[in-house]
């Protein structure tokens, strides 16, 4: 069995043949080109997201006489396409999720008191990035667009749903990504009319909802599509956060993953209920056989661009990997307590302050540049702390922490989590685990896996225990907490 796994990112679109043991047998990526038409508004072509995973698909399986047995898609959540159902071309560019030009149309749903609302039925607060608004406002930029909508001639999705229509002509998503639109329904799985009415979406241009696990169709016999995939049925969709948690296999309630990318994404399998949280975001984890199971979503704004502004701007480091070694030898020589809180953009949950500012506090004529580079390896996983306590107070705990992303290379920062959190961290050697999140899905509706024998699988991967003492995670702690607070009060 090979599955072709297609990961559509935000800055590349990659391809991942996988073989029944889920090892990567090939793999292609091609960039895909920020299209920034004013301040703060960001596209994407829709061709081109289509292409490109095309181009992937064809570069992944060239010379090796492999026709895969399915493929599972994986995408950039939120972003969103209009087409028209006659003819499949789009009408516009695809408005990213980053894209802030329906921030306006967001202030004016929130004071026309539609916040509780739309945090009950859909997990989200009102906010510019999921998808909702930006549907509207592609329907009132083009010239006729709202009326053709109403008369059932256009068409919309995410990413997921976009590239499924173009590969199979269906019009399908699946939960996690109708999650992210601001319009579903997430207790009672369905569309929910009243969000449509009153962000102005209509209806009849949605695609139908399915399971993450689901036969969406076989790919076309079409000359633009190479012909290694006509006849493979796709058979997985989920958003790109979903697929991680999938991939790293945080199956069971309480277990958590944390991608330390540029920023942090954190989600906690919370079980097939869902668990409601006023800071954090409820959202369906993945669905199987009619099955959901729910998560909770948070984000640190700032992890990776910290380090990376050690690099690029103050030029302490010259590669990110030198931050580690650095913060080993500053953890021999110092015993002092400096902090960094990298709120360059604000604090999310637990404290969601987007007036706060980053600072270090706590440096002396002592403080040298590795103890600098500590400090700020440190804040992120306090950072990563604040937030998985957080999740607790929805009354799930914390059973096992799984990371990803490219700031868990630095062992430094995964031991010194491990110790703050009192939790055993894992993290496989693999690292492309959202496409690998999006062949296991495929593979479970194939009927070639399920979660017992996915579960017992062993992929490659290092432990990391935790070894700080109960009064030294203490003490920490009550710094870092004095820390937030001298930077909230500036
Ligand atoms: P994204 O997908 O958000 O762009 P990645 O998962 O590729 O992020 O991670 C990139 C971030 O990881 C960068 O901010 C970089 O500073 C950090 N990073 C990369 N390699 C290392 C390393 N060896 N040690 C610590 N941080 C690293």
């Amino acid at each position: 069995m090979n599955i072709l796994a297609f990961d559509q990112g935000t800055t590349s679109s990659r391809a991942i043949l996988f073989n029944d043991r889920f090892e990567a047998l090939s793999s292609a990526s091609q960039p895909i080109e920020q299209i920034y038409p004013a301040e703060g508004y960001v596209e994407h072509s829709a061709e081109e997201l289509f292409s490109s995973v095309l181009r992937c698909a064809a570069e992944c399986l060239y010379g090796l006489k492999i026709k895969p047995d399915a493929i599972g898609i994986t995408n950039q959540r939120e972003t969103v396409v209009v087409w028209e159902r006659a003819t499949g071309r789009p009408i516009h560019n695809a408005i990213v999720w980053q894209c802030r030009r329906t921030a306006d149309a967001c202030e004016k749903l929130k004071r026309a008191g539609f916040a509780d609302y739309i945090k009950e039925k859909t997990g989200l607060p009102i906010d510019a990035y999921f998808s909702a608004t930006k549907i509207s406002r592609i329907l009132d930029t083009v010239p006729g667009a709202r009326e053709s909508a109403e008369r059932g001639e256009l068409a919309c999705g995410t990413v997921d749903s976009w590239l499924i229509y173009r590969l199979t002509g269906n019009h399908l998503t699946d939960v996690t990504n109708a999650s992210r639109t601001m319009l579903y329904d997430i207790i009672n799985r369905r569309w929910d009319k009243e969000l449509c009415r009153i962000t102005g979406v209509p209806e009849c241009m949605l695609p139908e909802v399915v399971d993450s696990a689901h036969d969406f169709g076989s790919v076309r016999r079409d000359g633009d599509i190479p012909s290694s995939l006509w006849g493979v049925h796709v058979l997985s969709a989920l958003g790109d956060q979903q697929a991680s948690l999938f991939g790293l296999r945080c199956f069971s309630e309480g277990d958590v993953k944390n991608t330390y990318g540029t920023g942090c994404f954190t989600l906690m399998n919370t079980g097939a209920l869902p668990k409601k949280d006023r800071d954090l975001i409820t959202t369906p984890a993945w669905s199987i056989g009619g099955r959901m199971m729910y998560a909770l979503e948070g984000s640190v704004f700032n992890a990776g661009s910290a380090i990376q502004w050690l690099r690029d701007s103050l030029g302490i480091i010259s590669r990110a990997s030198d931050i580690t070694e650095a913060a080993e030898r500053s953890a021999k020589l110092d015993n002092d307590n400096v902090m960094f809180v990298s709120a360059f953009t604000g604090l999310g949950a637990p404290y969601w302050d987007m007036y706060a500012r980053a600072g270090f506090v706590g440096i002396t004529r002592a403080t040298s540049k590795d103890r600098i580079c500590r400090a700020v390896l440190e804040g992120i996983a306090f950072q990563v702390y604040d937030l998985v306590r957080a999740m607790e107070t929805s009354g799930v705990s914390v059973n096992s922490l799984t990371v990803d992303g490219g700031a868990s290379a630095s062992d430094y920062l995964m031991k010194f989590q491990a110790g703050l959190l009192d939790l055993t961290i894992t993290r496989p050697d693999f690292t492309e685990t959202t496409a690998l999140g999006a062949a296991f899905m495929a593979a479970i509706t194939l009927g070639a896996a399920d979660m017992d024998s996915l579960s017992v699988l062993e992929p490659p991967c290092r432990k990391f225990s935790p070894s700080m003492s109960e009064e030294q995670r203490r003490e920490l702690l009550s710094v870092w907490q004095r820390a937030v607070a001298a930077i909230r009060a500036f």
